[in-house]
């Protein structure tokens, strides 16, 4: 039966590679780190991972969840309500609501999860969700599954957001939905403008956090910190994937009830598995770290102030960012490829970006920075970015 499906498949895999658009992985033998060594023995800076308090690696979170793996064992092998629900997952639950300032939060085993679970339960045919064009894909799923009326704004356009709030007024409730950071720019949404309209149209706010808790706000609470209006938003998803630890595992936080709804009808927290008890265990290890002290914020915003001012200096054009997200912009496909690939010789670990990842004609190098990064690899990426830069006619 299976010739000739495998045929049609094969099509499909040599178009995908013709496009240019086929996915490797890149195999990492040591562990994640701002310097990592990959298969073949090659030593190089990392500069593509969303480790950005280079937590990835950090001992206590290890120790912890080896603790937890000795007093509670490997896995729940339940979902929450049945008996997978440990008294760590209610801690670590309590300490995420208590680092956004919400109410309550409930874990998924992924943020994907968490996106993919919020709309359907909560909001129906006569509701509207308004979405970023720029949301993530795991936001664009979970809105799928919802049987709302849809609307979809431009990335960050105040203007076309106001428009989308008219038309939504025809429904009973609505939601703005974004992501805080985008990850592709490095540019957050305007969230005291968009708290404005919500006001002023009668609307709910959900911010996807993923790539902004952590890393955004002075001490890292995202967003809401940096345009002051916690405790004004009322869903917040975030992951464990990236800034707090990289491990595994999502929530959403927010509002006493959403929450309550969540845990009665969210469908992939009710039919999926509750994380183990040594993500669950440093998880609350590593929300007690980044709620008693904003060191690793204050090393990775001057790490990345450091690295945009010297790029610019050196002649980049470099989108403007809020982030710890840095787009240098090349505009051309196959010139970003190569230059990213110069970059690999020169021990500098990036990916070049272009269509359909990014609008055509905008092609980039995304460099993520990190609290892990120390002086020394930014001058080296920076010395390195400047070589490749002038052999390619990038920058004079
Ligand atoms: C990474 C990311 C996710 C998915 O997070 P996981 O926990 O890895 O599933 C969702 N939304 C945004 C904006 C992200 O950047």
């Amino acid at each position: 039966m299976y010739g000739k499906y495998k045929e049609f498949l094969q099509n499909e895999l040599s178009e995908i590679t013709d496009a240019g658009l086929y996915k490797n992985e890149r195999v990492i033998v040591s562990a994640q780190n701002a310097e990592i060594e990959v298969e073949g023995g090659q030593k190089v800076l990392n500069f593509c991972m969303n480790n950005y308090l280079g937590l990835s690696n950090n001992k206590e979170l290890i120790d912890a969840a080896k603790e937890a793996m000795d007093t509670r064992g490997f896995g729940m092998s339940s979902v929450r309500f049945i008996c997978g629900t440990q008294d760590l997952h209610k801690t670590l639950e309590a300490k995420i609501a208590d680092f956004f300032g919400t109410e309550d939060t409930i874990l998924y085993a992924a943020a994907f999860d968490a996106n993919g679970g919020v709309f359907e339960p909560l909001f129906s045919a006569e509701d509207a969700i308004i979405s970023d064009s720029l949301n993530h894909a795991s936001i664009i799923d979970g809105v799928r599954l919802s049987k709302s009326v849809r609307y979809r704004y431009n990335n960050a356009d105040m203007e076309d957001l106001e428009a989308k709030l008219k038309l939504a007024q025809a429904q009973r409730f609505r939601i703005i939905v974004t992501d805080g950071v985008f990850s592709m720019d490095g540019n957050t949404a305007p969230m005291d403008k968009i708290n404005e309209l919500a006001k002023k149209y009668d609307a709910l706010i959900m911010v996807d956090e993923c790539h902004s808790a952590g890393v955004v706000g002075k001490t890292g609470r995202g967003v809401t910190e940096l345009y002051d209006i916690r405790g004004e938003v009322d869903i917040i998803t975030g992951t464990l994937g990236k800034a707090f630890g990289g491990a595994i595992g999502g929530f959403t936080t927010g509002r006493k009830e959403v929450i309550d709804i969540l845990r009665q009808r969210s469908r992939p927290y009710l039919f999926s598995n509750s994380i183990p008890p040594m993500v669950a265990n440093a998880g609350i290890k590593m929300f007690d770290m980044v709620s008693s002290t904003s060191d690793l914020q204050d090393k990775l915003h001057s790490n990345t102030d450091y690295f945009v001012e010297k790029m610019n200096t050196a002649g980049f054009d470099i989108k403007p960012t809020k982030s710890a997200i840095c787009a240098v912009m090349l505009y051309d496909a196959k010139l970003s490829q190569e230059f990213a690939a110069e970059l690999l010789k020169e021990g500098i670990y990036v990916i070049g970006f272009y269509y359909p990842v990014v609008p055509k004609e905008q092609a980039r190098i995304r460099v993520q920075l990190s609290a892990a990064h120390k002086q020394e690899h930014l001058d080296k990426a920076i010395v390195a970015f400047t070589k490749v830069g002038k052999a390619l006619g990038v920058i004079k």
